[in-house]
């Protein structure tokens, strides 16, 4: 049943693979369709060859790298072959490089997110570099409390890409937003309201004010400064 992969063989790209394009190449799918690689959390915790794949349909399957398993269906009938979710995980921790033919925009936009390696596009003398996404999607939230990830909401996007300003009003939980339209409301992180027109249950400011106050950018709504 398991067969080893050798370390050659996952770093390069199979050329008929490259050649056919087919939108049905289980290359292809892997690379487009909408999947989630875990590397650290439930059943891949705490090992290296272990990756959880969430599909688009929200099935969870087992990767080994190890041992080149995977829990899918497709796999148990072609035991010999590599299904799209192990070749998503190598595709997406970088161990083997997308192919040079694949248009970015057709790339899953959860490419990298959640795994430590990082996508590499292979280029066309051979070698290769790292995939950068517009929407900065490898960015570590954690480093940049303000970096926009793909799952974001649109009210959510907002609120991070906007020059919004937030200063603490001292007095517990209120916080004074000043807009990049020169706007000024006031967000109450206790009474969860806002000053602004905006009828949604979480406006801009108020998820902005709560990004800022999670980094430590801002008081806490208590009024003691972050904990340096
Ligand atoms: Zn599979
Ligand atoms: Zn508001």
């Amino acid at each position: 049943m398991a067969t080893t992969e050798s370390h050659s063989d996952a770093g390069s790209i199979d050329e008929s693979e490259l050649e056919e394009a087919d939108p049905n190449n289980r290359t292809v799918r892997a690379l487009t369709e909408v999947m989630t690689v875990l590397d650290s959390i439930g059943r891949a915790r705490n090992a290296d060859n272990l990756f959880l794949v969430n599909s688009g349909s929200g099935s969870e399957y087992l990767v080994d790298t190890r041992t080149g398993s995977c829990e899918c269906k497709w796999k148990q009938f072609n035991p010999g072959e590599e299904c799209k979710h192990q070749k998503r995980v190598a595709f997406a921790t970088g161990e083997r490089p997308i192919p040079q033919w694949v248009d970015d925009d057709a790339l899953d936009d959860q490419f990298g997110l959640h795994v430590d390696g990082e996508p590499r596009k292979a280029v066309a003398d051979g070698g290769v570099m790292e995939v950068r996404f517009d929407d900065g999607g490898v960015t570590d939230p954690n480093e940049d409390p303000l970096a926009v990830t793909s799952e974001d909401e649109p009210r959510t996007k907002r609120a991070k890409q906007e020059d919004i300003d937030v200063s603490f009003l001292a007095k517990p939980g209120r916080y004074e937003v000043h807009s990049a339209s020169d706007s000024r409301y006031e967000v109450d992180v206790l009474e969860e309201t806002c000053s602004c027109p905006d009828i949604a249950e979480r406006c801009k400011h108020r998820r902005r004010v709560e990004i800022e106050i999670d980094a430590q950018r801002v008081p806490r709504p208590d009024g003691k400064l972050p904990d340096a």
